[in-house]
């Protein structure tokens, strides 16, 4: 599968599943554009990484997620934009009638009206090369709901539903838009949460993973970030040409329960 001479575009890419997609569209040829809020060297080091690794272009740009209007931005700036895959999500974990106004609000913004944004901005630019994909990371709470994650299950709901909508817009054109639905990925963020959750518990590493957090996940086991890369490059070879307006779940099993 060869993606040469088409440039993706991922939004929230300069850690976890973001740039584990990222890695793995570049492997496979494509030209691509990290993003995320900040502008630290490191970012900008990140993109050279990338491009030495796998002799692609690779840009950085930073553009903040939260804001339509740097959305857009980011989209007119890279000034192409084959691929989109909306990552870019933060999350927020509260009872609905405490939920804090500004955490909510971020959440919606961040994990839904960015890829409005962004693929109003991207799909003119997919008509005029004749050829677009668009790949929405959507959750296993796109599809199910937990207690106490009310903005997140709604974004994530949301972000299925546009998915859908966004997909017989394009229905007759060489332009597909799918969500992948992951459950519990191994991110750094996810890493990071084990050490408290071993003490809260009093367990240690292998049964806080296997117990608390991948309670849902019959597998008992995370999906990687290269899985997740693996199944967005499927999603934009020519085999997947006629999957559009649905969702991929990549979670051991979550959501056959
Ligand atoms: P992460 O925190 O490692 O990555 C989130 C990325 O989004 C980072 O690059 C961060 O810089 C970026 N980001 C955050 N706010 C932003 C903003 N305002 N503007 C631009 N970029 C911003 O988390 P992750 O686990 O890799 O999550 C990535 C996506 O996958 C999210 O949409 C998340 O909801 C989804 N997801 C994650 C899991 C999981 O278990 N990790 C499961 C299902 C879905």
């Amino acid at each position: 599968m060869s993606l040469k001479g088409k440039t993706a575009i991922v939004t929230g890419s300069n850690s976890g599943i973001g740039l584990g997609i990222a890695r793995e569209l570049a492997r496979a040829g494509a030209d691509v554009v990290l993003n995320s809020f900040t502008d630290r060297d490191e970012d900008h080091a990140l993109a050279a990484q990338l491009a030495g690794e796998f002799g692609v272009a690779v840009r950085y740009i930073q553009a903040d997620m939260s804001k339509g209007e740097e959305c857009r931005n980011l989209i007119a700036q890279a000034g192409v934009c084959d691929i989109l895959v909306n990552n870019a999500g933060i999350q927020h974990v509260s009872p609905i009638d405490e939920f804090p106004v500004e955490k909510w609000d971020a959440i919606i913004a961040i994990n839904l009206n960015s890829a409005f944004h962004t693929t109003a901005a991207a799909l003119p630019m997919m008509r005029a090369a004749g050829w677009g994909r668009i790949v929405n990371i959507a959750s296993a709470h796109g599809l199910t709901a937990s207690p106490f994650k009310a903005a997140y299950v709604a974004a994530k709901h949301g972000i299925v539903g546009m998915t859908k909508t966004v997909a017989l817009e394009t229905a007759q054109e060489p332009i597909t838009c799918n969500a992948i639905c992951p459950g519990y990925v191994l991110t750094p963020l996810v890493e990071a949460q084990i050490p408290d959750t071993m003490a809260k518990y009093n367990m240690g590493r292998d049964e806080v993973i296997k117990k608390v957090m991948l309670e849902r996940q019959p597998s008992k086991e995370f999906a990687t970030v290269e899985q997740l890369g693996g199944t967005a490059v499927f999603l934009c070879s020519d085999a997947a040409a006629q999957i559009t307006g649905t969702t991929i779940s990549v979670d051991g099993g979550w959501t056959a329960l």
